[in-house]
């Protein structure tokens, strides 16, 4: 059984905290052993980063490029094998993960090709004097990465972090932790220098909260729960670091009476059980107006009994087991919640028990209907194959419905009326609008949230801001004499 190391300096060393078993959603058995990094562990990181950073900082930026375009090369050469990793892993179906992983490498190119073009500024003020602005990297980039999409996330991270000429520390979720060990061994092939990629692993509230207290991180670069964001700010806030926050959501999906129905249908069924459900985007909330209300949902449940549900291995399954038995329970316990409360069961609820999935963590995609706001399951974020629905008539109503809600992450609307797409688009209070289709995480266009989704902006040239400084210099340059004081 592969046993698999922490990654400090350029190498595979034990970790001092203990080892931890890798399962399979899929049946629950065991696939790998992995090292857990300790405190002293943490500390040797940080050490070796700061190093790190600074042979990566003083490196051409040709070369820069150079090294991550072999990291490109090698992550396209070693797709299949990490995806496999990935899906047994995860549990994500096989062809989920190797257009992730591809996704992901896009979001490489995206920053490669912005290395030579993070520039400053010349700012005119008063005479004699030449003023110019010029973006630094931070410095340690603490890169702290959920389980849903380990290594397409971590991309999402490294990328810009590397392009701006910082080091990292990257600690994957303790589900899944392969994938980012495979991609430090790539990072080292790939000739990215000693120090400036290293990968712990280890509990959050351990090794994680340890390493975003520690003094010499000077960035941290956060996706997960709003209550561990919440939890990283105060932490982070004693040494002041640099925080960046993608959090959870609750985002709405609406569906007006002249939608195209049938993309509308398609669209809304991938936009809620894509990745089970474990998506921080998962337009979990659907809300169909009431002309169409009925002929809509009879066919979102013929069409959602359709779906593909299986050993995420093979090729045709397009929905695999949620990430662990304890997620299972937590999903599972939402929907009994939710069902006191009130909601009507129209599909699913249960953990699958058939015969060649029962030892996983199956779970049948739900759909419950509400007619309050107040229920559980409208409020929180279930994580799992849960929708709920509910009817509208105007506008205004659906609006309100679809702002009420203490996330602002995604959001989605199905309608042909050009002028009512724009109003309602700019009324949600979201950090990403799709109109007609359901993706909303494209390399170029800022993905992030409002409210308690989080701050700042992945997977465009924001998140340059987000990983470096901004230097003012002012030079005087006339011949006047410097006496403020006239002393
Ligand atoms: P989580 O918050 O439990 O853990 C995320 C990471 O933080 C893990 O690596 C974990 O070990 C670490 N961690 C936990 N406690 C910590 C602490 N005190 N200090 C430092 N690190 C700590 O989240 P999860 O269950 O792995 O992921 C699911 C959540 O992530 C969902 O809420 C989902 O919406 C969110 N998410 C958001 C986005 C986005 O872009 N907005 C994308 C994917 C997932």
């Amino acid at each position: 059984m592969n046993e698999y190391k922490i990654f400090i300096n350029g190498d595979f060393v034990d970790g001092r905290g203990g080892i931890g078993e890798v399962i399979n959603p899929h049946d629950n058995s065991v696939i790998a052993k992995y090292h857990i990094a300790n405190r002293e562990d943490v500390d040797l990181a940080v050490k070796f980063a700061r190093e790190g950073f600074e042979k990566w900082r003083n490196l051409s930026i040709n070369k820069r490029i150079r090294i991550l375009q072999n990291l490109v090369k090698l992550l396209s050469e070693n797709l299949d094998k990490i995806a496999q990793i990935e899906t047994l892993n995860v549990g994500k179906p096989i062809i989920a993960s190797k257009t992730e992983i591809s996704a992901g490498i896009s979001v490489l190119e995206f920053y490669i090709g912005a290395i030579n073009k993070i520039m400053g500024e010349t700012i005119p003020t008063l005479p004699g004097h030449f003023n110019y602005t010029i973006r630094e990297p931070i410095g340690v980039c603490a890169l702290i990465v959920p389980w849903n999409y380990p290594l397409m996330l971590t991309l999402w991270k490294l990328s810009p972090a590397l392009a701006c000429g910082n080091s990292v520390i990257i600690k994957p979720a303790s589900w899944t932790p392969l994938s980012a060990l495979e991609l430090a061994k790539l990072c080292k092939e790939a000739g990215i220098p000693d120090g400036v990629v290293n990968v712990i692993t280890g509990p959050g509230n351990e090794i994680g909260s340890y390493l975003v207290s520690h003094e010499g991180v000077d960035k941290i670069s956060f996706t997960g729960e709003t209550k561990t964001g919440s939890e990283i700010m105060k932490l982070a806030s004693n040494t002041i670091k640099r925080v960046s926050l993608e959090l959870g959501g609750k985002s709405a999906n609406i569906v007006f009476e002249d939608a195209d129905l049938e993309d509308a249908i398609n669209g809304s069924i991938w936009a809620i059980y894509y990745n089970s459900g474990q998506s921080c985007e998962a337009r979990s909330r659907l809300f169909i107006h009431k002309k169409i209300y009925d002929k809509f949902l009879s066919e979102f449940v013929e069409k959602t009994k359709k779906i593909k549900i299986g050993n995420p291995i093979n090729k045709e399954t397009q929905m695999g087991p949620l990430v662990s038995k304890s997620h299972l329970n937590s999903v599972h316990k939402y929907v009994e919640k939710g069902l006191e409360e009130g909601a009507k069961l129209i599909y699913g609820g249960k953990k699958i028990d058939s015969e060649d999935l029962k030892n996983g963590n199956y779970y049948m995609p739900t759909i419950l209907e509400l007619s309050s706001t107040e229920n559980i399951c409208f409020k929180e974020e279930i994580f799992g194959p849960v929708v709920v629905v509910m009817s509208f008539e105007s506008e205004e109503e659906v609006v309100n419905l679809a702002n009420n809600s203490k996330y602002g992450l995604a959001g989605t609307i199905w309608t042909r009326d050009v002028k009512r797409a724009i109003r309602v688009s700019n009324s949600i209070r979201a950090g990403s609008i799709t109109i007609n289709h359901p993706l909303t995480a494209i390399p170029g266009l800022p993905f992030g949230g409002y409210k308690q989704s989080g701050f700042g902006r992945e997977l465009s040239l924001d998140a340059i801001e987000l990983f470096t400084e901004k230097k003012s210099v002012i030079y005087k340059f006339d011949e006047t004499p410097v006496n403020p004081w006239n002393l």
